[in-house]
């Protein structure tokens, strides 16, 4: 009965209330996507503290992305307070490793000062080193065959042997760039996993206190996180996860859904829970994404009930070219928007993509009909010049010893020192094994005359305009703390001012400078949140262990250059649109755990998805059910004749949905009547639009050129096998063309 009356189980039902409360030490949660899994998760995690009395920075929970995290955090802060949102470790496995090697990482020999590599800095170092052996290796491959190597001491089994004998250049490569990182205290995304296990593994009493671990999108773990998830567990081995096998996405990463049977394996007595309510989409758009995924014969079968209305049918929709897919999702878009008054806006609708490259032509179309979008899944923000630029000089103020920090801003702004030389200066400080900054400093204090020459005028520049800026503003950096009058803002500013970055900008790039500038005014106000929500929410501290010894890094520039490093789902558009109703574009692995109101799945053909370079078909095909799942409303997939690589050869509909094309998608525009209406409204928990609000937004909305019915013929003979079936055929005398159909 007390149960009952708790008001975070009563929204819940009966299954997801079991796993919510239920006593066994080891739970886990298999269901299909919309069953709840992550609601179950949020809700357990409050229950543990209310009920059980944990202290929430005894739980730990790890999310897949920063953007599942901050939900998470926002709903356990609504009921339980902000106390408790501060102080639950909650977050990605990259951002909690972190946390704790900042820590705790002096325990096994880490500067706790360590700065982290990501994908591109950690590519660009490879490269460099492949360039400088002639190594016959591409970097990218590289890359990943280090990755899988590092994972690899955590792996269930060990990798399917290669037919092809490994390159031995490629051992070399990994030596050495292990070696550049180690020297320039660099730690890139797999490091922080395996260094963290370390820490874990050998120095236990840092998680003694940790009573709860939980675990959300448990499929896509790899090996490291299994360990490290044992790991954080291993003072009282209580465990709750959830997943759903139908929707590993990760494989290429290393993720094992084997995972799965070890758990099961390690931990015998798991109350094993499913869920079987599907409270995300309506039936048609679940049964549409069911038929793609049940194709999938060796799959482990689940039970996924709709809990809503058949609704609108979804859309499959084949255009001419990218270009005209680009318009016809945009007038889509509009006329949804438009059709739904005030019950759906911009913010409502996400355009999801096999592979960001595929985001170009919808982009345009976007642009060109004045929309505002979003982009997840891309580092687009933080990867402009000017801003990596920046990003470079916080990295060498924070952490001197960062070498390639250093080497990349050693001539920028311009000071007249060559590439060679440049080059030559980090070979010299990586045969004397010192740091690039230690040996520009001893070139400047005339100390060292050496192998490197550099003009007398040359060193007199780098010392005032490189060496005492940077050691400048270090010693304000490390006057910056949460409750201090210096700010990271003011930082950023005096550092502009210092290296006259505007005036940089105005000579160096004459023709858009003034955009540029207004990016730069965009990460000033980036770090302005950041600094306000660290104050408030953020408090990235441990808790106090009793005769557990902590580094208490309270430097706000490390924390704001890591959150920068692991929000790989950064969100930010050109033009700030965080805060205006924009469109979402995101890739499909970027938003699993997602959901929105309506959802796009441009290019769907085969090439694009399955991927022409994908190794594991049964992949692809779940990455188009978490795709096609994220939706609750409206569902549209597309596919042009045409595709946008190459040289836009012509391509076939995806084998994923050419079987059943015809039986299960309108081929023509969603049609909107009132039950429609009204089923969205009740998926949505929103208000029946008015008539008249939907009537208001039609002038506004479109231009008297726009084609409000954009249903174009189209070439039948290469829509064959798209006749729609069922239809929603206009009432009264049969139409010429089918611009009338179905808006009844
Ligand atoms: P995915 O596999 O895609 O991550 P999930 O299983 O984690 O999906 P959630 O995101 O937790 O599913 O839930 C899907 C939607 O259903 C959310 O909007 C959530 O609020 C809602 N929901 C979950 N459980 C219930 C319930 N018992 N009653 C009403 N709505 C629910
Ligand atoms: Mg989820």
């Amino acid at each position: 009965a007390a149960q009952a009356e708790n008001p975070i189980l009563k929204s819940l039902n009966a299954a997801q209330r079991r796993a919510v409360t239920s006593n066994a030490s080891t739970v886990a949660i298999l269901a299909g996507p919309g069953s709840g899994k992550t609601h179950t998760l949020t809700s357990r995690v409050v229950w543990l503290v209310q009920q059980t009395g944990y202290q929430p920075s005894d739980i730990v929970v790890a999310t897949f992305t920063v953007k599942a995290a901050r939900e998470m955090k926002e709903r356990i802060g609504k009921v339980l307070g902000p106390d408790c949102e501060r102080k639950i470790v909650l977050g990605t496995f990259h951002s909690i490793a972190r946390r704790y090697l900042s820590a705790y990482g002096k325990h096994i020999g880490l500067d706790f000062k360590f700065g982290i590599a990501d994908d591109g800095d950690s590519r660009a170092v490879i490269q460099r080193i492949c360039k400088r052996h002639d190594f016959n290796i591409d970097p990218g491959y590289a890359r990943s065959w280090i990755s899988k190597k590092k994972a690899k001491g955590h792996a269930t089994e060990p990798a399917p042997n290669k037919k092809q004998p490994e390159n031995p250049s490629l051992n070399e490569c990994y030596r050495e760039y292990q070696e550049h990182l180690e020297r320039s205290n660099l730690l890139d995304y797999d490091d922080l996993l395996v260094r963290c296990v370390e820490l874990l593994r050998e120095y236990p009493a840092c998680v003694s206190n940790i009573q709860a671990v939980l675990i959300d999108e448990y499929q896509d773990t790899n090996g490291i996180q299994y360990e490290l998830m044992k790991l954080f567990a291993q003072a009282r081995q209580r465990i709750t996860i959830v997943g759903d096998p139908d929707q590993s996405i990760y494989g290429w990463r290393s993720a094992e859904i084997r995972n799965l049977y070890r758990l099961l394996r390690d931990y015998p007595d798991t109350d094993e829970i499913s869920l079987e309510e599907n409270y995300r989409s309506s039936q048609s758009i679940l049964d549409v994404s069911l038929t793609v995924i049940q194709q999938d014969k060796k799959r482990y079968q689940k039970v996924l009930l709709p809990v809503h209305t058949k609704g609108a049918r979804p859309v499959l929709r084949k255009l001419k070219s990218s270009a005209a897919e680009g318009d016809w999702i945009v007038s889509e878009i509009k006329r949804a928007v438009m059709m739904f008054g005030d019950m759906l806006t911009y913010e409502d609708v996400a355009i999801l993509l096999r592979s960001a490259s595929l985001s170009r032509h919808i982009e345009a179309a976007l642009g060109k009909a004045g929309l505002a979008y979003r982009m997840i899944g891309g580092h687009k923000f933080y990867e402009r010049k000017e801003i990596k630029i920046l990003l470079d000089y916080l990295r060498a103020i924070y952490q001197p010893d960062n070498n390639d920090a250093i080497a990349r801003i050693i001539n920028v702004p311009r000071r007249g020192i060559g590439d060679t030389t440049i080059k030559r200066l980090i070979e010299e400080a990586e045969q004397l094994k010192i740091s690039l900054w230690s040996l520009l400093r001893k070139h400047c204090q005339g100390s060292r005359k050496a192998t490197t020459k550099i003009l007398p005028k040359m060193e007199q520049k780098l010392n005032t305009e490189l060496l005492r800026i940077i050691s400048n503003l270090q010693t304000q950096a490390q006057q910056i703390t949460e409750d201090s009058q210096h700010t990271l803002v003011d930082l950023i500013e005096k550092l502009l001012s210092q290296l006259d970055f505007k005036q940089y900008l105005e000579s160096e790039y004459p023709e858009d400078h003034e955009q540029r500038w207004q990016n730069v005014q965009e990460f000033l106000s980036l770090a302005n949140d950041f600094v306000r929500d660290a104050a408030n929410l953020e408090d990235e501290m441990l808790p106090e262990i009793e005769d557990v010894d902590q580094v208490k890094d309270d430097s706000i520039l490390g924390r704001f250059l890591a959150n920068v490093a692991l929000a790989s789902d950064a969100q930010k558009n050109d033009d700030g649109a965080e805060k205006k109703a924009v469109i979402t574009i995101s890739t499909i692995h970027a938003a699993k755990g997602l959901e929105w109101p309506v959802v796009f799945v441009p290019s769907v053909y085969a090439g694009s998805i399955p991927h022409s370079r994908a190794e594991d078909l049964d992949e692809e095909r779940r990455l188009l059910y978490v795709a096609m799942t994220r939706a609750q409303a409206l569902l549209y997939l597309s596919c042009p004749l045409y595709g946008s690589q190459g040289m836009g050869a012509k391509v076939e509909l995806s084998p994923f949905v050419s079987p059943f094309a015809s039986a299960a998608f309108s081929k023509q525009g969603a049609s909107f009547n009132r039950p429609i209406l009204e089923g969205v409204a009740k998926i949505l928990g929103r208000d029946l639009p008015s008539e008249k609000a939907i009537f208001a937004k039609l002038p506004t909305m479109f231009s008297p050129e726009d084609n409000l019915f954009p249903i174009d013929p189209i070439d039948t003979r290469d829509a064959e096998g798209l006749e729609d079936s069922e239809g929603y055929r206009p009432k009264g005398p049969k139409r010429q063309r089918l611009n009338n159909q179905g808006y009844g």
